[in-house]
């Protein structure tokens, strides 16, 4: 490699604007020992999620260095989101088939631009050779018994979505230059290939949700996959009303019938999914003041499954109409 190791860490993974992010007093020792060290408060716990993106299976041939980095933040921060979580910092395992200069500095400018969003530091890491595979590990805090988990929900409890449904899939064929509605303006792509490249986890609603939804989860796989991981973990059934489902404008040229299907199994929008008891029905207001786009979608009840009512009554969804990953090849 024309660059050793240390000085690829030092030039593209060190400095304030990465390191520095967030909460200083979380950080006691980052990058550049044998492993970091962060401080934990009492009465708080660790919340760690990883997520792994392979280049032809998560993410499309054509991309920029930077959008990649900041989309591989991003997902590891939802999935701390989806705990009810406050992120705090996280470390990058990369593997890279040559050392390219000019790609690694939009790289690290990607990650830049995402530890502040999420206000997180890069306190460690491992650099590898290899197919290009970025590793994210993002660790979080909670305070003890504060989690949100996919548990939980209760027969009465409302269903409901942190934002619009279906910009991640559209986001992708946008990105990929599918056949594209007439209508489909600058100002639209613009907004759905960011809606793709750079998703916007949803930390501050999912500290809101702490102590207050009885289940929740990030939406990755498709909303009805990952209502159906929420409704078996909870043992309810989900009832989802079709005309309920937010939808952005951008969105909106598309036809109904596209919609619909990127709404219910287009994965990649990492809005949250969760369920609110009666006794929390009045947050609703208060959030959608605070400016948080949360949409009521449906219901829990007894029985099992997810349902969908798209005009004809209930019916029972098929798991297999859903992404599937061990159909697919998006993750083994
Ligand atoms: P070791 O061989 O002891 O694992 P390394 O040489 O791999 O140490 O790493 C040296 C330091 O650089 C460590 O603190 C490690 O966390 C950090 N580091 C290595 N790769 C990365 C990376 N891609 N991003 C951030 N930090 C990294
Ligand atoms: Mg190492």
């Amino acid at each position: 490699m024309p660059l050793g190791e240390f000085e690829l860490i030092d030039r593209f993974f060190r400095g304030v604007a990465l390191e520095g992010a967030g909460e200083p007093s979380a950080v006691i020792l980052g990058i550049g020992d044998d492993a970091a060290l962060l401080n934990i408060k009492p009465g708080q716990q660790l919340v760690i999620s990883t997520d792994s993106l392979v280049q032809g299976t998560h993410f499309p041939d054509e991309y920029s260095p930077d959008d990649l980095a900041y989309r591989a933040v991003a997902v590891a921060v939802s999935d701390i989101a989806a705990m009810a979580g406050r992120p705090l910092a996280f470390t990058l395992a990369l593997t890279l088939p040559e050392v390219n200069e000019s790609w690694l500095a939009r790289f690290a400018a990607g990650l830049t631009a995402a530890a502040r969003d999420f206000e997180i530091s890069l306190v460690g890491g491992d650099t590898t050779r290899g197919p290009l595979n970025i590793g994210v590990t993002v660790l979080g805090r909670i305070r003890r018994g504060q989690e949100m988990r996919r548990q939980g929900a209760r027969p009465g409890d409302l269903l409901c979505v942190g934002g619009p449904l279906g910009d991640g899939a559209a986001g992708l064929s946008v990105v990929l230059g599918e056949s594209l509605p007439s209508s489909l303006d600058e100002a639209d792509r613009a907004y759905l290939v960011k809606r793709f490249w750079r998703p916007q986890a949803q930390c501050g609603l999912g500290l809101e949700l702490a102590r207050v939804a009885s289940a929740g989860l990030d939406v990755s796989d498709g909303l009805l996959a990952d209502a159906g991981h929420l409704a078996r973990e909870s043992a309810v059934a989900l009832h989802i009303v079709g005309a309920a489902l937010p939808c952005s404008p951008a969105l909106k040229r598309w036809p109904e019938a596209q919609r619909l299907e990127w709404m219910l199994t287009g994965g990649d929008d990492y809005v949250l999914l969760f369920t609110l008891p009666p006794a929390s029905y009045e947050r609703l207001d208060v959030w959608r003041s605070a400016g948080w786009p949360v949409s009521v979608i449906g219901k829990a009840m007894p029985g099992e499954g997810v349902w969908l009512d798209a005009g004809k009554g209930p019916e029972r969804f098929d798991r297999r109409a859903g992404y599937q990953h061990f159909q697919g090849t998006k993750d083994v």
